[in-house]
């Protein structure tokens, strides 16, 4: 058997290895490392992809979601609702930029922000909710776009776990995760469904205005060649990065579906268990399975734990997704953050635990992670 890893960059690299190195060593040879034209046509190619009419490239996802609020205006205290239930860069550049983090609690099944609990924490001091469409589902998009048109609010999708995803709304049609709210924002971290081979980022908006705003805030807020019309910052994606992202955006579904066949055959093996819950996948959307996060429906302390021990000797790599949340971070403590009563969220981050899932998993891997972690319970 082939080792196993969490996630498998390495694999998917020798099966397009041509295009990669001729797509790289043109750009080295062009020697157009910034802004060049794979930069254009990668933006270009994405924005066909998500049916989306402004694709911002920036250099992190954590930038992207940084931009993004800078775009909207949002001012000192304004206060930005986001789910607690996350990584710490949708809450963390909230609280950069000087706005106020409210922490919201996440649905048990979905793992994505209570439209109950968001309703309730809309003051009139609220400007933006922050949707995390969390290990590859989407939110309740629906739900979420009505609360922001009835308060007025903007709605940035951190889509940064959920490329490629659908969302359907209840006439029937679609739009891809990402392009619904006023901005979705994307990573490109290499570990993520559409990863480079380092870092970046993106910004999408069907709002022409705002896109210009965001492209400028993005370029040390340059209106033309060296006039500086507000503060900005300097986030670019580089052109090596968009020569290999243009490649891997023409195999993201494919891998999304392979992402997805994993996920059925987890969940076939863990099908009624009495520990072991599988993903719920919510029928408004297309699951593109970033993670494959199991809760361990147990009281039993250190069970998770000591799974998550197990499956390690036997050379089973796993995660937890993730240990603390924000509202129980040190950094947030400052804004009286564990004052949030979140108890689904504190129930949840004591029991998830990702399995590995990538495209390049194959059925030998699958039997032995599903047959160990079963064994594990039949120990006991
Ligand atoms: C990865 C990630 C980010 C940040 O992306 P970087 O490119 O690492 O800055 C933001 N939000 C979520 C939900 C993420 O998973």
């Amino acid at each position: 058997m082939r080792p196993i890893q969490m996630v498998d960059l390495k694999t998917e690299y020798q099966r397009l290895k041509k295009e990669i190195d001729t797509a790289v060593i043109e750009v080295i040879e062009s020697a157009a490392f910034i802004n060049g034209k794979p930069v254009q046509d990668f933006s270009k190619a994405l924005a066909q992809y998500l049916n989306v009419k402004h694709v911002i490239p920036c250099a992190n996802g954590t930038d992207a979601l940084q931009i993004a609020m800078m775009a909207l205006g949002l001012k000192q205290g304004d206060e930005v609702i986001t789910p607690s239930f996350t990584y710490i860069a949708t809450t963390e550049v909230v609280a950069l930029l000087s706005l106020k983090p409210i922490f919201v609690e996440v649905d048990k099944q979905t793992f994505n922000i209570n439209i109950d609990s968001l309703r309730k924490a809309i003051t009139p001091k609220t400007k933006a909710i922050v949707p995390v469409h969390l290990y590859g589902q989407s939110c309740d998009m629906e739900a979420i776009m009505e609360v922001a048109n009835e308060h007025n609010l903007f709605v940035i999708e951190d889509n940064a776990q959920s490329i490629g995803g659908d969302y359907y709304f209840k006439d029937g049609t679609s739009k891809k995760t990402g392009t619904i709210g006023t901005i979705g924002t994307t990573s490109f971290y290499p570990a993520k469904n559409l990863g480079a081979y380092g870092d970046g980022g993106a910004i999408f908006t069907n709002d022409d205005a705002l896109a210009q705003q965001l492209m400028m805030i993005a370029n040390h807020g340059q209106s033309k060649r060296y006039y500086h019309d507000v503060v900005g910052c300097n986030s670019r994606l580089d052109t090596l990065q968009a020569a290999i992202l243009s490649i891997r955006l023409q195999h993201l579904d494919e891998n999304i579906n392979a992402r997805i066949k994993v996920a059925d055959f987890y969940d076939n093996a863990f099908k009624d268990h009495a520990v072991i819950k599988t993903p719920f996948r919510d029928k408004n959307n297309k699951h593109v399975f970033h993670q494959y996060t199991l809760i361990l429906n147990s009281d039993k302390a250190g069970l998770r734990d000591e799974l998550s021990m197990y499956l390690s000797e036997n050379k089973i790599p796993n995660m937890i997704y993730y240990p603390v949340p924000g509202h129980r971070q040190k950094m947030f403590e400052s804004f009286d953050a564990a004052a949030f009563n979140l108890p689904i969220t504190d129930w949840l981050t004591e029991r998830v635990i990702s399995l590995p899932m990538h495209p390049e998993l194959d059925e030998e891997q699958l039997s032995f992670i599903t047959q160990t972690t079963l064994n594990y319970f039949n120990r006991n």
